[in-house]
């Protein structure tokens, strides 16, 4: 109950040693979880800045030791502040942003832009202008219209944007299952199946403004094997061998996009980053050698894989309730003081958790429990099933492992509870990176507020 799996916990967590249960609490980034919540408050993500930098330094290096070129982006949207993107600048990474907003996060943090990727099926008109003048070094295309567009803004602003064509390749994997063929009908790509994707490039080379970078594909997250990347990286070499013959361009660059799976709890076995980037370097030199290409540039996209492990969240409890289910059975439900606005997961994609007590052990006995959050919902569930000690108690502190991705980046103010911290600890050293949201932030977005809060 009180062990920390080494594949699911960062690698600074652990348990401090020494007598009495009391001292036992966990420590990550050499902080005592209890002392960042009497700093900082709860809920609070606790980001552990060794761990990041470990795995973006793990992901460049394992993608680099193959046959082929290979570039890697961070996926921005799984979390993205501007500490985070000086931390993926200096480590050497690439940014994939897909919108105005993340990409105004990088512009703040100084993020080389030839490095940074924006990406997204509706960029407008004002995102791509901003992008263009920032000099940003690629742009995936979504659409027809969107290549058009960005000839004519590149034009106007009298610069030239290098482009990826997104195909749907008619993959969709998730963990370790994938479908091929059946996932066409999706807002994402150009179609290869009807030949939009090979128009999609026509179309590029042809217009003024635009250089052809390579092709893109993406076909899902939280995948366990290379399975799916083989069917990509197959069909993506059928385009570029259609693009040689039709069009007469070599297609220089091979982007396989994210998705690479971590592990939640002890039933999740992805695949290791290195074993991972062999595959897929293998799979696309075999594919090449087998239709006669020049070996390619190739890119990647991990967003989850670098920032899932990192961080976990840290709740404390407030009301322990029993429910009786009837027969004999019952439920024990462990609210905390956050929820489905800090980490909608559970209750949108029926993810799954790791909990553990954090503030201290127990040796009481494990209780079969529900961790829920305090939103007006029955689906406000954080971890559906943990054993937990019998005397957890209001004032207990949660650890929830591996919420750095897509946790922080999709809060909501639902209920009116302002968004958590995010604190990065490193050798003894906590540094907010992004502040705790208040009410009274919330309360200055409405005009109608005639007296501030506190005030009677
Ligand atoms: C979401 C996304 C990623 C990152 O996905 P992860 O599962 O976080 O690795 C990469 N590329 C594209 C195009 C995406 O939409």
């Amino acid at each position: 109950m009180h062990e920390l799996d080494r594949t699911i916990w960062s690698s600074t967590t652990r348990r401090a040693g020494g007598e009495g249960l009391r001292s036992q609490a966990i420590q990550v980034g050499g902080i005592d979880v209890r002392d960042l919540a009497a700093q900082h408050g709860t809920p609070l993500f606790v980001l552990d800045e060794a761990d990041f930098r470990e795995r973006a330094a793990a992901m460049r290096d394992a993608y680099a030791s193959g046959p082929l070129d290979c570039v890697v982006y961070y996926a921005g949207k799984a979390f993205l502040c501007t500490t985070v993107a000086s931390w993926v600048a200096e480590e050497g990474l690439g940014l994939d942003v897909c919108s105005g907003g993340e990409l105004a996060v990088a512009v703040a943090a100084g993020f080389p832009a030839d490095r940074i990727a924006f990406h997204g099926n509706n960029k407008s008109g004002p995102e791509l202008r901003a992008a263009l003048a920032h000099g940003v070094g690629r742009y995936v295309v979504d659409s027809f219209e969107e290549i058009t567009r960005l000839a004519a803004l590149a034009a106007e602003q009298g610069v030239r944007a290098r482009v990826l064509v997104r195909a749907t390749v008619g993959v969709e994997a998730h963990t370790h299952e994938y479908i091929a063929t059946a996932h066409e009908d999706q807002k994402f790509g150009f179609s290869l199946a009807n030949g939009d994707a090979l128009e999609a490039v026509r179309r590029v080379v042809a217009l003024d403004g635009l250089d052809l970078a390579g092709l893109h594909s993406h076909i899902g997250s939280q995948i366990f094997d290379a399975a799916g990347f083989e069917v990509s990286a197959h069909r993506l070499v059928r385009l570029a061998v259609q693009v040689r013959e039709e069009l007469g361009v070599e297609v220089a660059e091979l982007d396989l996009g994210g998705g690479m799976g971590i592990a939640y709890t002890a039933a999740d076995s992805p695949l290791d980053v290195r074993e991972m980037a062999a595959r897929l370097q293998d799979i696309v030199a075999k594919e090449c050698a087998d239709h006669g290409l020049p070996l390619p540039r190739i890119s990647v996209e991990p967003g989850r894989a670098i920032v899932g492990p990192t961080t976990f969240t840290l709740y404390e409890v407030g009301t322990v309730k029993q429910v009786d289910l009837g027969g004999g059975r019952s439920r024990r439900y462990v609210s905390v003081d956050g929820g489905m606005s800090d980490n909608i997961r559970t209750a949108l994609y029926d993810a799954d958790y790791t909990v553990t007590l954090a503030s201290r052990v127990s040796q009481a006995a494990a209780v079969l429990s529900r961790v829920v959050g305090k939103h007006c919902e029955s689906g406000d569930i954080v971890v559906r099933d943990a054993w937990l000690p019998a005397d957890v108690t209001a004032g207990d502190l949660l650890a929830v492992a591996a919420t750095g991705a897509y946790c922080r980046a999709m809060t909501s103010n639902y209920n009116y509870l302002p968004a958590p911290a995010v604190v990065a600890v490193r050798d003894g050293r906590s540094t907010v990176i992004l502040q705790r949201e208040t009410v009274d932030r919330l309360l200055a977005l409405d005009p109608g507020v005639t007296r501030s809060p506190g005030a009677g």
